[in-house]
């Protein structure tokens, strides 16, 4: 079969290898669509060693089962399916109470990441990993289950903040980001302020139910504070998309006092943290920061509920498998909008 590997570090391209076969345990998933994130540049980018090589890439998957493996009960050929990229112990406190994404044994990694992902006309994946899609367009679910789940999971810890009326302001209106706004106008009833450094990405916030776009540039903040009004009061809940040390500091200076900063994006920032009262603070006294990870497979469900429903749609740009590389180069330069997917 054909897949698009990372086969030495840096370097992604389209081969030939072995169709896989279901093991124990396992489903055979023909692939219908594979979202490209941000992560698999960092992957890609990464010091030799720290991932394993050859690996074919590719973490948000979603396809129709081609066949099952031995043991394997409630799934059968023909079934579609999106893939549950995470793959804990399953026996740590983390992973009983279903925090996979806080698994304390297994370190962060996955299908895709640490072994081989959905880049490919076939994908082996353990069952466990599956949940039905019904009717859901594959294109659509693929991004979900990460670039749709991350943010459902930063939200989902946020929620008790998120009351009615209150504000939330989303950094980067990229593949998590637009996912993120619609993922708010569906489930709370919060003012969203949409950040971005792209007219087009301020454009696809406004179409996803964002009430306020503010472009990202030196007078951000204030244009921002106009909105939220002045310190001590400000942003209930700031949602980083991105993470760079522009952005980072753009959130912590718009965040309320008793607010929420929820890091999702992992640009490589510095988010400086001084216990003081006094100015110039380094953030607002009783801010809560979470850097939050994926998310589990009850959030991934539910979210795939909101897409069933018609809720929550990614815009996509859709790529062939053999042009993969090219949609990796679009999304390092930044232009792609919303999520490029991979279709073998
Ligand atoms: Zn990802
Ligand atoms: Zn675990």
């Amino acid at each position: 079969m054909r897949a698009v590997r990372m086969t030495s570090p840096g370097v992604l391209e389209q081969v030939e290898v072995p169709t896989p076969t279901a093991g124990s345990g396992e489903v055979l998933l023909a692939v219908g669509a594979v979202g490209a994130c941000h992560s698999d540049l960092h992957v890609l980018d990464a010091p030799p060693g720290l991932f394993p090589t050859p690996i074919t890439l590719g973490h948000e998957i979603a396809g129709t089962v081609e066949t099952v493996g031995a043991g394997v009960t409630g799934w059968s050929a023909g079934d579609r399916a999106a893939v549950y990229g995470i793959i804990g112990c399953g026996t740590c406190r983390a992973c009983l109470r279903g925090r996979e994404n806080q698994c304390r044994r297994v370190p962060p990694g996955g299908i895709g990441l640490s072994r081989d992902g959905g880049l490919a006309e076939y994908v082996a994946v353990p069952a466990s990993r599956l949940l039905h899609v019904g009717d859901l367009d594959l294109i659509q679910a693929a991004p979900l289950t990460d670039a749709g789940l991350t943010p459902y999971h930063a939200i989902e810890l946020a929620r008790p903040a998120l009351r009615p009326g209150t504000t939330c302001v989303v950094i980067g209106i990229g593949g998590l980001g637009h996912l993120a706004v619609q993922i708010l106008v569906a489930t709370t009833a919060v003012h969203i302020i949409a950040v971005d450094t792209s007219v087009a990405a301020l454009d696809l916030a406004t179409r996803m139910g964002a009430h306020h776009v503010v472009r990202a540039d030196p007078e951000a903040v204030d244009r921002i504070r106009e909105i939220v009004g002045p310190a001590p009061d400000g942003a209930d809940v700031v949602i980083d998309c991105v993470g760079v040390d522009p952005t980072l500091t753009t959130a912590r200076s718009v965040v309320a006092t008793g607010g929420q900063l929820l890091l999702v994006g992992l640009g490589g920032g510095t988010l400086p943290v001084r216990p003081v009262a006094d100015e110039p603070p380094t953030m607002p006294l009783e801010t809560n920061v979470v850097i939050p990870f994926w998310g589990t497979r009850a959030e991934l469900q539910e979210l795939i509920a909101l897409g069933r429903l018609g809720l929550v749609t990614a815009d996509v740009q859709t790529f062939p498998l053999e042009r993969a590389p090219e949609a990796y180069d679009l999304l390092r330069r930044g232009e792609i909008h919303g999520r490029a997917v991979i279709v073998p």
